[in-house]
């Protein structure tokens, strides 16, 4: 990969979820003057991750009241700040991790000269799945009613009073469901056999509310509406019956893949695609690599987690640097190249 070198840092985090500022946190406590490369708003990359499209987070410990995950992930950037991290507005859009242990890791942004970093942490999530059936994408690219962030769009004037269903039964789908029942008149839950896999109390909530109704046993095969959405093609799972549900809109809570694409297989890979770190630690298959949050969790995903694993990232790329390079213990007397 050509790229041209801007400059030399000693940490550099990617991402913005709560494993990323939390990482900052640690990192810039330890004089690692960390910088953060925390995105652009562009679809399905949003800064902040997906506590952005998460409205009540009652599970965060400190936060009795519960909070808004916007403003969760706004407190975290806060104290982050506070001890000095810089930010860059602006995804990495390539990595070369290539040249071997002496090596620096070499970081390709957006639109910016390439960036040399003598330790890395990955935090850049994981993003909403589609189910990929005709209708889908053209009505979700036009706005003519298919979603996969209720938070987001579920308030437009045109969902209101409206029909609405929700595809999964995790619970992603049992919150969108939830939210969606303060405009909507009907809310129906689409899932594909006859159990939800959301949390007991999320589920129970979702199936005593009297504007929700569960459709259970129903695969979506097709999205539709020519200019807005008229309904849901769905197959029973058991009999093959199709039939169409009369509906307004559609929202897509079916889970999630990580964020990887930009780091071009250079980093191991799970089985389901997350990066592969070390049994109870963050380190990745790259010395001087470390991932943190949902892109290395496909089992807990928490906002807690993500922050936990994020400040076990900070700790070891500070211990590993202290063994690795010693001369990032003291930032400021860094080479702008080794
Ligand atoms: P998830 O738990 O993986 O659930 C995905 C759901 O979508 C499953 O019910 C799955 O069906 C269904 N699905 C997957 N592919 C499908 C397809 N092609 N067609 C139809 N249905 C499909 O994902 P999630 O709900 O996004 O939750 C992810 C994690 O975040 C979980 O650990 C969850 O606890 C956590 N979370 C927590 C909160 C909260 O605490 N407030 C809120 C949101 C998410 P099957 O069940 O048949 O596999």
């Amino acid at each position: 990969m050509e790229m041209q070198q801007r400059e030399r840092e000693t940490l550099v985090i990617i991402g913005s979820g709560p494993a990323a500022w939390t990482a900052a946190i640690y990192g810039a406590r330890a004089n690692l003057s960390p910088v953060v490369f925390e995105g652009e708003p562009v679809r399905e990359m949003i800064p902040g991750g997906q506590l952005m499209t998460t409205t009540e987070v009652e599970n965060f410990p400190g936060f009795p009241e519960g909070v808004t995950g916007p403003e969760l992930v706004e407190r975290i950037k806060e104290q982050a700040l506070r001890f000095g991290t810089r930010t860059v507005a602006e995804n990495i859009a390539a990595v070369d991790f290539a040249g071997g242990p002496e090596a620096p890791l070499r970081l390709l942004p957006s639109y910016s000269a390439a960036v040399e970093a003598a330790a890395v942490i990955v935090a850049t999530g994981a993003r909403a799945n589609w189910l990929g059936i005709p209708g889908e994408e053209r009505l979700a690219q036009s706005g003519g009613g298919v979603s996969a962030c209720a938070v987001c769009d579920g308030a437009l004037p045109f969902y209101r009073g409206k029909r609405l269903a929700v595809v999964g039964g995790g619970d992603s789908a049992m919150e969108e469901a939830l939210y969606l029942t303060k405009f909507a008149g009907e809310v129906l839950v689409v899932h594909r056999r006859d159990a939800f896999r959301a949390s007991k109390v999320m589920a129970e909530r979702v199936l005593a509310h009297p504007k929700i109704r569960p459709v259970w046993h129903a695969r979506p095969v097709e999205v539709v509406g020519d200019e807005v959405v008229r309904g849901l093609l769905v197959e029973h799972a058991l009999s093959g019956e199709r039939h169409t549900l009369e509906i307004d809109g559609l929202f897509v809570a079916i889970g999630h893949t990580p964020n990887t694409a930009f780091l071009g297989g250079q980093l191991g890979l799970d089985a389901k695609g997350y990066i592969q770190v070390q049994p109870w630690r963050t380190a990745t298959t790259v010395p001087g690599v470390f991932a943190a949050g949902d892109v290395m969790d496909s089992y807990y995903r928490q906002a807690i987690t993500a922050a936990g694993t994020g400040a076990m990232a900070a700790l070891e790329a500070e211990r590993w640097l202290a063994h690795h390079v010693p001369a990032a213990a003291s930032p400021a007397a860094l080479a702008p190249a080794r």
